[in-house]
């Protein structure tokens, strides 16, 4: 009979670094449309499983020699392509076993009905604003589950400021995956206390003054991923000349929200875009570098 064991030796041999398993018992109390619940109803625990990105992506990115690699390896493929073979595998391998196995990827252009939030890595996002459910107490279409949450309920991890997963062993540099199922399989403890500790390091590194002590704007973020900001080195002298707030712009000062984000966007575009949408990420993902450190020394020092 399938166990926990059999299915994290499968995740790791397929190139997992970490697998947790959670109780979806815990999802108790969680917006139907936001519960592996609402996708499983006979559904028993949740796999999570997160896949590295190379560091050395975050480096070239630091060092200002290559941006392209970090998006279109270690975000577009990754989640696009090694995620995709990745749950059909182990999903198939749960599924010959006589159970079900729903699989759970990034959904990177939509948002469940409610959440005005946008996605920085694509182009656009679309929020699910006029699905409504097919019959009272039916959740409204579709379901996509909170990743953080997942994560923290599989004991792997738990949301940042910045908005990102942080790990123990690997800080953020990680892309998720879940399968939902009804295998009865061993649970692990959910995650305990934070590994956030609200140092402030992402909100100093973030160019463009996206994060605060209440989290990430999305918006503010969507603009000086794309390289908004005058370290981007791609930028030339003319970028935005007859702007009368190009100053402001440039320094990270402006606010932005959806529609003014998504009024700039036509004139950021330094570098072409992935196939899916995914937009090159030219901030050099700061926040999560900063923090990955953080907590690098924090475990160094024994305080994690
Ligand atoms: S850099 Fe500090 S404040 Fe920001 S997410 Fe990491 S631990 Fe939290
Ligand atoms: S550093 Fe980049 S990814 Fe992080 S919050 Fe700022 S703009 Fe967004």
């Amino acid at each position: 009979m399938l166990n926990a064991e059999q299915i994290k030796s499968k995740a790791k041999e397929l190139g997992a670094v970490l697998c947790g398993i959670g109780d979806l018992k815990l999802f108790e109390g969680t917006d139907p449309q936001r519960n592996p619940l609402s996708i499983l109803p006979n559904g028993k625990c949740i796999i999570g499983c997160a896949i590295p990105v190379p560091k050395g992506f975050y480096k070239t990115m630091e060092s200002k020699s290559q941006f392209y690699t970090y998006t279109s390896l270690g975000v577009k493929y990754i989640d696009e392509t090694f995620a995709e073979i990745f749950l059909l595998r182990l999903g198939n391998m749960i599924e010959d076993e006589g159970y079900d196995a729903c699989l759970q990827r990034n959904v990177p252009g939509m948002r469940i009905k409610g959440d005005k939030t946008t996605n920085p890595e694509v182009k656009s996002t679309y929020e699910l604003q006029f699905a409504s459910p097919v019959a009272e107490g039916k959740p409204v279409p579709d379901v996509i589950i909170d990743f953080g949450q997942a994560a923290r309920i599989c004991g792997l991890g738990t949301t940042g400021l910045h908005g990102r997963i942080i790990t123990p062993d690997y800080g953020t540099f990680l892309r998720f995956v879940f399968i939902i199922t009804d295998a009865p399989l061993e649970c692990d403890k959910p995650f305990e206390g934070e590994m956030c500790d609200g140092c402030g390091e992402c909100i100093k590194a973030c160019p463009g003054r996206a994060i605060s002590e209440n989290g990430t704007d999305s918006w503010q973020c969507s603009v000086y991923y794309r390289g908004a900001h005058k370290s981007n080195p791609f930028m030339k002298d003319d970028f935005l000349k007859d702007n009368p707030e190009r100053e402001a712009i440039i320094n990270g000062e402006k606010r932005f929200d959806s529609e003014s984000a998504k009024a700039l966007y036509p004139s950021l575009r330094f570098l072409p875009e992935t196939h899916f949408g995914y937009v090159p990420c030219l901030c050099g993902k700061q926040c999560e570098v900063v923090c990955t450190k953080h907590i690098k020394q924090m475990k160094s020092r024994g305080e994690e």
